[in-house]
């Protein structure tokens, strides 16, 4: 089909090469060029705790400020580095930035960074994160990484066995967009996540009449009966935060309280009195 043709033949020129193909390997190749020229910037978006209000954490989301197309999706640009195998440099550069970024936050902030299934399928991936967390001081247990569950649907025993690892350096495991795809509940027993963050499909219509906040009641409980804890994806409106603090999900996250920002700007939302005190640099 499709998406097989398109994994490896599009890197070698082919006069009946279409349109679509064409583009992507144009971004691939700008991608490269990227990496190098340094195109990507990080952007943060708050993590809130429902009981308190308070910013318990952040997750670094990248951008691509694409030198002729302006910024560029991470939906469009994330599954060509997974295809051509870039994703694992561009994974460590991320890594590194936000780990360097979030050891200037308060010690109680938490950086969630994602992590593709095709990271998870390098074995020196631990290896490469206690690294990041060493150069940069953050504490593993501040450091969370967001997977999907793709990771669980192929039963993957290889990135089981990395995943293992990682929670053996201290650090946490979320869950990410749990309940789109084939999600089964029975995935959630292959690994103990720390985390489930609920797809936000399910927090749109929650507080609508004719909304389904069993789904989200039901992911709540199971997390509360096996020591996880949840975060609800794209919350947008006053109802929506007031029906998941109700069913006691834990966290929110979504442009009701601040969509992702670059790293000036998120620093003013740890809220006064949390901030460290900055070193005096001469
Ligand atoms: P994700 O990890 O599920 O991230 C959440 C996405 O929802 C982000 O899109 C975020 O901007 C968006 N969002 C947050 N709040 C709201 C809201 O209230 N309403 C709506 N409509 N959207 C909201 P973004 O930044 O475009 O990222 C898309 C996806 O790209 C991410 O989904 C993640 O899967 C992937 N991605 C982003 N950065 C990285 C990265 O550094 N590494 C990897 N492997 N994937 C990344
Ligand atoms: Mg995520
Ligand atoms: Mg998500
Ligand atoms: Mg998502």
């Amino acid at each position: 089909g499709a998406k097989s043709q398109g994994r490896r033949t599009y890197r070698f020129f082919v006069p009946e090469m279409d349109a679509s193909a064409k583009a992507r390997l144009s971004l691939e190749q700008d991608l490269r060029q990227a990496l190098v020229t340094g195109g990507f910037e990080i952007h943060y978006q708050p993590l809130v705790n429902l009981q308190t209000g308070a910013v318990s954490g952040c997750e670094a989301l990248l951008r691509w400020r694409h030198p002729e197309r302006g910024m560029v999706s991470p939906a469009e640009f994330i599954p060509i580095a997974e295809d051509t195998g870039l994703i694992n440099e561009l994974g460590e550069w991320v890594l590194r930035t936000a780990c360097n970024e979030a050891a200037t936050w308060p010690a109680h902030v938490r950086l969630a960074v994602n992590v593709s299934p095709v990271q998870l399928k390098c074995d020196t991936l631990a290896l490469r994160i206690a690294g990041a967390l060493a150069a940069s001081g953050l504490e593993p247990r501040r450091l969370e990484l967001e997977i999907t569950e793709a990771v669980l649907i192929r039963d993957d025993e290889a990135a089981l066995s990395i995943l293992h690892q990682l929670r053996s350096i201290g650090v946490r495991i979320a869950l990410d967009d749990f309940g789109t795809g084939y999600s089964s509940l029975s995935y959630l027993k292959r690994f103990p996540f720390d985390k489930i963050k609920i797809d936000r499909c399910f927090v749109a219509d929650i507080a609508d009449a004719s909304g389904a906040p069993v789904i989200v009641q039901a992911v709540v409980n199971i997390a509360a009966a096996s020591n996880m804890t949840t975060v609800a994806e794209g919350v947008e409106t006053e109802a929506q935060r007031e029906m998941l603090r109700a069913l006691g999900c834990t966290e929110m996250q979504g442009y009701l309280f601040s969509k992702p920002r670059p790293a000036a700007e998120v620093h003013s939302m740890f809220g006064p009195g949390d901030a460290l005190p900055v070193a005096a640099v001469a």
